[in-house]
């Protein structure tokens, strides 16, 4: 947001209109009941509806800039009608115009009009009409609110906001011209690399120099997070980057992050951080929120009543504060009594280096995109244990109807929305009679529910305008998942229908519809654009094309692969390829697969952990082992499993300690744990991971043959293969690690799977 300038004041600071108001113009509580907004998409289309109604004279997306000392302020006003003299800011929403919040209101006077003055000031108008037009996306109808105001007036109003402003640009230029010189003075904060972390830190710095996508697989022990942290931090001030996201799908790699950062000494929590560099966790709503039982405005939540008007002390102790890892913001948000979930989300645009999940930039709603998009930020994107990103990307872009869901939600609900819920079931039972059988993949997407289910969403926003009280979970849930539905039906229809499966499975008298994403690739690709460079890094990257394929990178992203830190005498490879683990010889395979288990146990006695593809086909080994080896300690995941219990699963291994722990591949323990030394010595895998032989894979099958002409591989084998690899690279964690695996089935002799495991491996020769 800081301007070159040609003159020789210097230097200056950009700031979008939008986010002037947003900082100067917000007052009062935080209050999401106005809610949903219309999507991006819808928002866009009825602007353009409103454009095309007034005629060909009228100007829309008027380009507007002015300055005020340092401040270069601009944006685009939504139109103007010189003939009658208006300025115009459109607002697309959804339900009752009258219910959205007086604060709300305010900051789009605000914004209309610094427009207006901005307007009165480089056309020479003496006065100008401002209106806030209100578009109902769903009645296609305008609400128009309307003052008409002199230059003078709006001058002062928008030196005002300037005024209100400049103190804290000028805070930001100094902020960012220290963090340039920090991070120009960087070093790498020990004697030496890592093997492979030099070369790994090099393609990363290269890759960001160039403005280049890099996919990097890069095995555990090489030091990733700090091998490239380190090098996008260093490309910022050349590359004049703004930002810097560090995304993951496990906590395990957001605490990783936070610990390479504080390793370079560009962070520590619990003391106020002067290191030039700003850093922000976000975490997810449920862990952040002090009040889960309240909802998230000022008549029910005492940390959203009065937010904004003490917000702005809290950012400033914020930016103090500097590290903020999850506990420092929540201490800052404590001491000015301010929800610390979204004052994390306002930390968002004021920190330079950002750890979160990967949904922060890839979903549909993704807040740091769009920040991204709003401040026409330079970004860097560090994609940690990508591999993920495939199964996540087909999360966030699919959604659910659950008949059972739906029905409780409509039992208990209001009154007001008896009709809308009656109108949903009423198509989804049409839907049902249409379609007969346990498993059906529809043909063309169900239009008429899909629209009952948004007219619901809009009745629900509504009524929960009136409802000081948190919405009850059944018809809360109900509610999301509407939301998401029509989301994602919207995203299907724009993208080729074929990436999108709409099925409708029967249990029981149950019945789910989904709308399920095959290949998040044309989704996730315009978020890898957006990006001035994206490195994509896992231990797990093969092959290359499979995850190009998926994740939408272009097929010119180098892909390279790091030389592992490990050699092959640290792990010793069995393949046990007298056992079928294949559903149809499961009975067979129990006692041999018992017994190898035992007699490797006997042999080195220590911790081993032991993989399988489902949750019945491990009780039924556990059971075998016990019969066989009653000697040999075990313990079991569980289906479902709270966090202390997880943690417990894993506090036994400990250094020295003996036993199997066994565990579903694919599962919490398959990735994403850290068991160095004597912790773990060993692992069985007794499954080649792929995926369950059901009707919805076998479609995911057909769908990708259509698409890849590999429709087996794309479908089971590499992410089975995904599953194994990352299973078994729990064993070695350092180069001072000593191990074994055992992979445990007749197909790990095949060429084609072989050439899928990692290349330092020394597997046994063929028999
Ligand atoms: S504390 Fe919880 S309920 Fe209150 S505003 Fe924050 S997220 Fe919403």
């Amino acid at each position: 947001m800081i301007a070159p300038t040609g003159d020789t004041e210097t230097p200056r600071y950009r700031v979008a209109v939008r986010a002037l108001c947003e900082f100067t113009a917000r007052s009062g509580d935080l209050d999401l009941r106005f809610t949903p907004a219309p999507t991006a998409q819808q928002g866009i289309a009825g602007h353009q509806v409103v454009a095309a109604r007034r005629g060909e004279h009228y100007e829309h997306e008027v380009a507007l800039e002015g300055r005020y000392g340092a401040l270069i302020v601009r944006g685009r006003a939504d139109g103007y009608d010189p003939t009658l003299g208006r300025l115009e800011e459109i607002k697309t929403h959804r339900g009752d115009v009258d219910a959205m919040p007086a604060n709300q209101r305010a900051l789009h006077w605000a914004q209309a009009k610094v427009y207006a003055a901005l307007l009165c000031r480089e056309r020479g108008l003496e006065r100008v009409e401002v209106a806030l037009v209100y578009f109902d996306i769903e009645q296609q109808r305008e609400t128009v609110l309307a003052e008409t105001m002199d230059r003078p007036a709006l001058d002062v109003f928008f030196t005002e906001q300037c005024e209100r402003f400049i103190d804290w640009a000028e805070q930001e230029m100094t902020h960012v011209a220290t963090r340039s010189q920090r991070l120009e003075q960087l070093s790498f904060p020990h004697a030496d690399f890592r093997p492979g972390q030099r070369s790994l830190a090099e393609s990363v710095y290269k890759a960001i120099s160039t403005r280049r996508d890099l996919m990097l697989q890069a095995p555990t022990g090489i030091g990733k997070t700090l091998g490239t942290l380190f090098p996008a931090l260093k490309a910022m001030p050349a590359q004049q980057l703004d930002r810097v996201f560090f995304l993951t799908a496990r906590t395990t790699g957001r605490r990783l992050a936070l610990e390479a950062l504080t390793t370079l000494g560009l962070a520590d929590s619990g003391k106020e951080n002067d290191s030039g560099v700003r850093t922000l966790e976000l975490i997810a709503r449920e862990r952040a929120c002090e009040h889960p039982e309240l909802a998230c405005h000022g008549d029910s939540c005492p940390l959203a009543s009065g937010f904004y008007d003490r917000l702005f002390d809290a950012r400033q102790a914020a930016v103090q504060q500097g590290f903020l890892d999850h506990d420092s913001l929540r201490r800052v948000a404590r001491a000015h009594r301010v929800c610390p979930y979204y004052l994390g989300q306002e930390m968002a645009h004021w920190c330079d280096v950002v750890i979160g999940d990967v949904n922060y930039w890839f979903d549909t709603s993704a807040m740091l995109y769009a920040l991204a998009q709003q401040h026409q930020w330079r970004v860097s994107l560090l994609i940690d244990e990508a591999h993920n990103l495939v199964e996540r990307g087909r999360g966030m872009y699919g959604a659910e109807f659950d008949q059972g869901r739906f029905a409780a939600a409509r039992r208990d609900a209001p009154a007001a929305l008896k009709r809308p819920m009656d109108r949903v079931w009423r198509q989804w039972k049409a839907l049902l009679r249409e379609h007969d059988g346990d498993y059906v993949c529809l043909e063309a997407p169900p239009r008429k529910l899909f629209n009952a289910l948004s007219q619901f969403v809009t009745a629900l926003g509504d009524w929960m305008v009136d409802s000081p009280v948190a919405l009850e979970s059944a018809l809360l849930e109900a509610w999301f998942d509407a939301m998401q539905i029509a989301r994602i039906a919207e995203l299907a229809a724009e993208i080729d229908d074929s990436h999108y499966l709409f099925d409708i499975e029967r249990r029981g008298r149950n019945a789910t519809l989904s709308l399920r994403n095959v290949v998040p690739a044309p989704l996730l690709a315009p978020r890898f654009r957006a990006a001035h460079a994206a490195i994509v890094f896992s231990a797990t990257l093969s092959p290359g094309h499979y995850y190009r394929d998926q994740l939408g990178l272009g097929s010119a992203t180098p892909w390279l692969e790091m030389t592992s830190p490990f050699t092959a005498c640290q792990l010793e490879v069995h393949l046990d390829d007298h056992v079928s683990t294949r559903y149809r010889d499961r009975g067979a395979s129990l006692s041999p697969v018992a017994k190898l288990m035992a007699d490797q146990f006997r042999q080195r006695p220590g911790n081993y952990l032991a993989f399988f593809s489902s949750f019945d086909y491990l009780e039924q080994v556990s059971n075998a082992l016990a019969g066989h080896a009653p000697d040999v300690p075990q313990w079991s995941q569980a289906r479902r499993m709270s966090e202390s219990e997880r943690d417990a699963f894993l506090a036994r291994f400990t250094q020295g300690g003996k036993g199997i722990g066994f565990a579903v591949l694919g599962g919490i323990f398959g990735e994403g744990i850290d068991l160095p030394g004597e912790r773990l010595i060993g692992a069985f895998i007794a499954t080649l991971g792929l995926s369950q032989f059901n009707p919805v894979n076998e479609q995911m099958k057909a769908r990708m043959e259509t698409l890849f002409g590999d429709g087996y591989r794309y479908a089971y084998l590499y992410p089975g293969v995904t599953r194994v690899v990352q299973a078994a690279g729990r064993v070695i964690r350092s180069p001072e690690d000593r191990g074994v695996v055992h992979l445990i089935d007749d197909r790990f002799r095949r060429r084609d799977i072989q050439a899928l495991l990692p290349g330092w491996w020394a597997l046994p020769p063929r028999g």
